[in-house]
């Protein structure tokens, strides 16, 4: 993404020389240049100050009795003699005792004292005390003063990462950034997680009110949800609006090659964001260290275990009162260390679902600020042909209809573009660079039309939005549907319909060709990931019945996920055969039915071959007279624009 948060760096503001090495040279030289001028003058000045010869207390005493000198100039404890002959001398005389008791004790009478002129003057001449005082003691301490704190300011504009010094390595926004600032005004929608957070903020403003009354207020927060949804978006905003400084770290940024170094991290980066409270400290990605600890196979990862523990620990050193805030995101809370989410520890979570079709719009219009757009916009409509686009999957769109209108030398952004990039967001760029035989485009023609018919047939599945046979990403072509209503659950007819029509592709290259290619294989993948996934986690084999075989996380080895297997071999066999009935029942629909409609098929794949892509209304068009009843389009709140390819 375009914005990279939180980095201050010290880049900014400074003058032309490139950063930091060259800055630190001019740093150097400065230093250098001021020690320079500062040594010679000091020497000069004190040479005509030393200059004059020094003589003892004692000597000035007898020439004063030998009636030589005229005058003498005393400051505190310093001499100047000056002699009838025009010679000047300096002497010292004790503190705190005046001249004329010095000479006394040193046998001078008072009469032979007051033949000579005593000027007393309490210190204040310039060389007097640049030569006692400012020179020696002073200046060298107000130019080290200056030094720390001309240095002090560096490290300050490099975005207060003298609390970095240490290691903690977290990123730091500081609340006065106006330009880093992110409030609940540039995410939209999420309005639940909002809510949520919108106390956090109250009691980062005002701790004092829930303080008072004896509330406990939560030290963790986990955002939890898929990728891209906004969480670290939303957690940089409740920085914003608290206005409080905002920590922020990788979960990945912890684990290091040395043990140890991790958990020494986490204690610099709690002592940081204390010292600095009220704060929010953010973990990103927390499953990246919080996974559940002590499978110990192997020695397990120990560093991981150590920063993990340690975050516990300094979780529970802490008072409320501290006004520390941790939040901390992930999009895998199943694999999170119970211990993590205990009262007092991440005891407070957020959900943040993918956006329905109005947040969509909402965020849609976000991401339009700055960007001109033509009159026949409607991104409602973009919204709606959406489902199951992310946060961040809506930026790119966005940016990428931009960049299609800015390729194209066009000054506005046209809903065409926008319409363009959604298949390029999803399914990557378009290949046309990619050529393909008469042969290859045929096979891929009677393959996508393939899954079309028996999208359209069969009655659990969504409706085909558009059939196309350029490739794009890994996709030779695809087939896109779009689901026809607000859907959170899937049934088991849906999934049923959704492995045949999977198999479309495969059913009508065999049927077609008599032959098989490599085509089909991410779709055989899928589907029958699908039809053990039924099996095993959703209850829906007949002869296993309501188990559910598979754990939800799986057990951590080496960092990465094993599968958790909770059964014997036996059952294991049992799920292999459950799997491949529901696989060959799926062929079996999809021969029946693409066997049924093969005089359709032909008439599909031949236009594919033609024009390459058929969008909805053709294609309707084309189905209707060969008895198939079109389904009924509801508007689309939630539920996911599929693809198969
Ligand atoms: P996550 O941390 O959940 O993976 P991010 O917060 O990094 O997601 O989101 C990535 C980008 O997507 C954000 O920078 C923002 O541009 C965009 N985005 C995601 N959700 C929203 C939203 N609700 N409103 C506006 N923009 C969003
Ligand atoms: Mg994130
Ligand atoms: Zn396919």
């Amino acid at each position: 993404m375009s914005k990279q948060p939180n980095q201050n760096n010290n880049k900014k503001g400074k003058g032309g020389l490139p950063p930091v090495k060259g800055e630190f040279l001019r740093n150097i030289l400065i230093v250098l240049l001021v020690l320079g001028i500062l040594v010679t003058s000091y020497s000069y000045i004190s040479d005509y100050f030393v200059a004059k010869a020094s003589i003892d207390i004692t000597q000035v005493a007898t020439d004063v009795k030998g009636g030589l000198i005229k005058n003498i100039d005393v400051t505190d404890s310093g001499l100047v003699i000056t002699y009838k002959d025009g010679t000047e001398k300096v002497s010292k005389k004790e503190d705190n005792v005046s001249l004329t008791d010095s000479l006394n004790g040193l046998g001078v009478t008072s009469d032979e004292i007051s033949k000579i002129s005593v000027n007393v003057t309490t210190g204040s001449g310039f060389g007097y005390w640049f030569g006692t005082i400012i020179g020696p003691i002073l200046l060298p301490l107000v130019f080290t003063l200056l030094l720390i704190w001309y240095l002090s300011r560096q490290v300050k504009g490099a975005g207060m990462q003298a609390f970095s010094f240490g290691q903690s390595r977290a990123r730091i926004t500081d609340p006065d950034d106006k330009k880093q600032k992110v409030t609940f005004r540039d995410v939209a929608g999420a309005k639940e997680a909002k809510e949520e957070l919108m106390e956090i903020v109250d009691f980062l403003k005002n701790p004092k009110k829930f303080i008072d009354i004896g509330a406990r207020i939560p030290k963790g927060i986990l955002l939890m949800g898929a990728p891209g949804t906004g969480k670290t978006l939303l957690a940089r905003a409740v920085a914003g609006e608290a206005n409080v400084a905002f920590f922020s770290i990788s979960g990945s940024e912890f684990v290091e090659m040395f043990v140890g170094v991790g958990a020494s991290r986490v204690r610099d980066l709690f002592k940081v964001a204390k010292l600095a409270s009220p704060a929010i400290i953010f973990i990103d990605e927390i499953d990246a260290v919080g996974r559940v600890r002590g499978t110990g196979v192997g020695g397990g990862n120990d560093e991981r275990e150590q920063t993990l523990n340690q975050i516990l620990v300094e979780m529970d050193g802490f008072e409320p009162n501290e006004k520390v805030i941790i939040m901390a995101a992930t999009n895998r809370p199943d694999v999170l260390d119970p211990a993590l989410l205990r009262p007092g520890r991440f005891d407070r979570r957020v959900v943040i679902d993918l956006p329905d079709r109005k947040d969509r719009e909402e965020i849609l219009k976000i991401h339009s600020r700055g960007k001109p757009f033509g009159e026949d916009i409607n991104l409602g409509l973009i919204a709606e042909r959406t489902p199951g686009f992310s946060g961040a999957d809506l930026y790119s769109l966005m940016n990428e209809g931009a960049i299609l209108a800015a390729r194209e030398n066009r000054l506005k952004v046209a809903q065409f573009d926008l319409i363009r990039s959604i298949e390029k967001v999803m399914l990557g760029p378009e290949r046309r660079s990619h050529l393909f035989s008469l042969k290859e485009k045929e096979i891929t023609a009677y393959h996508e039309a393939g899954h079309a018919i028996l999208a359209s047939v069969l009655p659990y599945s969504d409706p085909v939005h558009k059939i196309s046979i350029i490739s794009r990403g890994r996709a030779a072509g695809y087939m896109l549907k779009l689901p026809i209503e607000d859907k959170k659950m899937q049934s088991k007819k849906e999934f049923l319909d959704d492995i045949a029509v999977s198999l479309g592709g495969y059913v009508a290259e065999k049927m077609i060709f008599g032959d098989i290619t490599t085509g089909p294989s991410n779709d055989l993948q899928v589907s029958t990931a699908l039809a053990r996934d039924m099996v095993t986690k959703y209850g829906m084999s007949d002869k296993l019945g309501p188990i559910a075989l598979e754990g939800a996380g799986g057990k951590v080895l080496f960092g990465q996920g094993v599968s958790d297997k909770e059964y014997s071999g036996k059952v294991g066999d049992e799920i292999d055969n459950e799997v491949s009935l529901i696989m060959n029942n799926a062929l079996k629909r999809a021969e029946e039915t693409l066997a049924q409609y093969k005089n359709l098929l032909d008439i599909i794949a031949k236009r594919l071959v033609e024009v390459e892509v058929i969008e909805m209304e053709e294609y309707e068009k084309i189905i209707v007279p060969h008895g198939i009843s079109l389904k009924k389009k509801k508007t689309i709140e939630k539920g996911e624009l599929n693809v198969v390819s």
